[in-house]
């Protein structure tokens, strides 16, 4: 409103002006250049009309300079009044074409300004001491202030910022790289506390020193929580699967366990008769108690690999040498292999590098892999029944590779495998490999299959070996 009215007051004025000269340059005789005046009507028209109106006006004055000229001097064209009038209408021409052509830079940079004022990504400038010069509607809506109450104020006090990168680290990646990317932790203005992404931008002045930083800033709280909630629901779902792989495999793991238990009981009555001799076999004695613990360890140590299994919470990253979650998979599902008569080659390359993830979460994804491997196999009459396991290492990763002479895959299927629910197995839950994809992506690797109908398939994943272990 304020506006139209004082742009109302400025046309007015401009045409009280443009009268004013025009009666000044008709009725007076100065021996001047009147109609230069008009200049100064075209420059203030650039405050209120569009580059096109500051043309119109140009023309309008030329217009009102032609007929004061021939008006006052129309019976004698021909004298230095000519030379005035002509002198005038070149200086209202150039003016006016400056006028409009900076006007419109001038329009098409107000356009770009207000189009960046109304982008929902709250935009800050701030000087290089975090001095708050610019916040846009966006940096309102998010943070509640108002950019007329925050303008001048510390910006980083401000928001209450937190980053795991001091601001002098940050301050100093900027200068070096001109811009700067990370998460911050901020408070609102009614004390609620956002992580926000940020992605800051360094403005120098033409002599090359740092004047500004521009804050692009994006409200990321809510896709933080959802993905808390997708990570928490993934490890759920994880420990149901290896519950229910320990449900599928209790046969193999009383056998197991059984095994041992027999063994101890026997030595412990084989060692109860050396004791109960008439003259007591000590050394036999001992070595039957000494076989009977060793069994006892052998069933403990079963124990403790189903416990491992079992376990629920989050993953646990450290060192893990995949050679040894290979073979003490193979151990766990060696009366599997067994029963289904499969034959197991495996395959080391020398000097395997260690890898950094949750031992217990890789070694579902290869009993989730050996056993796809087993049911492929046996569902496959007549043929071999082989499976190949391999892990070698190439440019950084280490690959994992589980080779069978199942079935093999319809083509088609190959990228599908990986989706959730996806099966073909009469009572399949189709969630196993899905599961191991999530597992394998969030240890930084890729799974993926091969394999053709009647070829059998091979599954294969690769890990980033571990070059330093990360910090803390
Ligand atoms: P499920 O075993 O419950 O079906 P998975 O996610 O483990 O769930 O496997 C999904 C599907 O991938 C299986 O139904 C099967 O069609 C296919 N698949 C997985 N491994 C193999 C394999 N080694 N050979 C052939 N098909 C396989």
């Amino acid at each position: 409103m304020m506006r139209s009215i004082s742009s109302v007051a400025l046309r007015l004025g401009l045409c009280v002006t443009s009268l004013a000269i025009f009666i000044v340059d008709t009725l007076t005789s100065l021996n001047m250049a009147v109609a230069v005046l008009y200049v100064l009507v075209v420059m203030i028209a650039m405050g209120s009309f569009s580059a096109y109106g500051v043309v119109l006006v140009g023309f309008t004055c030329a217009g009102l300079t032609l007929a004061a000229f021939l008006i006052s001097h129309g019976d004698e064209l021909f004298s230095s009044a000519l030379a005035r009038c002509l002198f005038s209408l070149v200086a209202i021409g150039i003016t006016a074409w400056l006028a409009s052509k900076s006007k419109k830079t001038s329009d098409r940079l107000q356009e770009q300004l207000r189009l960046l004022a109304q982008t929902h990504d709250a935009i800050i400038v701030c000087t290089m001491d975090s001095s708050i010069r610019s916040w846009n509607v966006g940096a309102e809506t998010l943070y509640g202030w108002k950019a007329d109450e925050v303008i001048g104020r510390n910006c980083w006090e401000l928001l209450q910022s937190q980053s795991v990168v001091s601001l002098d680290d940050i301050k100093n990646e900027l200068l070096l790289k001109g811009s700067w990317e990370g998460e911050l932790i901020e408070s609102t203005r009614d004390g609620k506390r956002v992580t926000i992404l940020t992605r800051w931008s360094l403005y120098r002045d033409r002599q090359g020193r740092p004047r500004a930083i521009l804050a692009s800033n994006n409200d990321i709280t809510d896709a933080r929580i959802a993905e808390e909630a997708l990570h928490r629901s993934q490890v759920e779902l994880a420990h149901i699967s290896r519950i229910t792989t320990v449900g599928e495999l209790m046969a193999s793991i009383a056998h197991e366990i059984n095994q041992p238990l027999t063994a101890i009981t026997t030595n412990a009555e084989a060692a109860r008769r050396w004791l109960g001799r008439s003259v007591p076999d000590l050394d036999e004695a001992r070595g039957a108690i000494e076989r009977a613990a060793g069994d006892a360890r052998r069933a403990s140590e079963v124990i403790r690999r189903i416990r491992g299994l079992t376990r629920k919470g989050e993953p646990r990253y450290e060192r893990v040498d995949i050679e040894t979650v290979v073979s003490e998979t193979l151990t766990l599902l060696e009366r599997e292999i067994q029963r289904h008569q499969v034959k197991v080659f495996c395959r080391f390359g020398v000097q395997l590098s260690p890898v950094w993830g949750d031992q217990i979460q890789l070694q579902q994804v290869l009993i989730n892999l050996i056993i796809n491997g087993i049911q492929a196999i046996t569902l496959r009459e007549n043929s071999s029944r082989d499976l190949h396991l391999s892990v070698i290492e190439s440019n950084g990763q280490s690959i994992v590779e589980v080779r069978d002479s199942g079935v093999g895959i319809d083509t088609q299927n190959l990228t599908r495998l990986f989706e959730a629910f996806f099966t073909t197995k009469e009572h399949g839950m189709g969630i196993g490999l899905s599961i191991c994809r999530s597992i394998i992506e969030a240890h930084g690797g890729r799974i993926w299959a091969d394999g053709r109908v009647g070829e059998g398939a091979v599954l294969s994943f690769c890990l980033p070996i571990l070059v330093q272990e990360p910090s803390e």
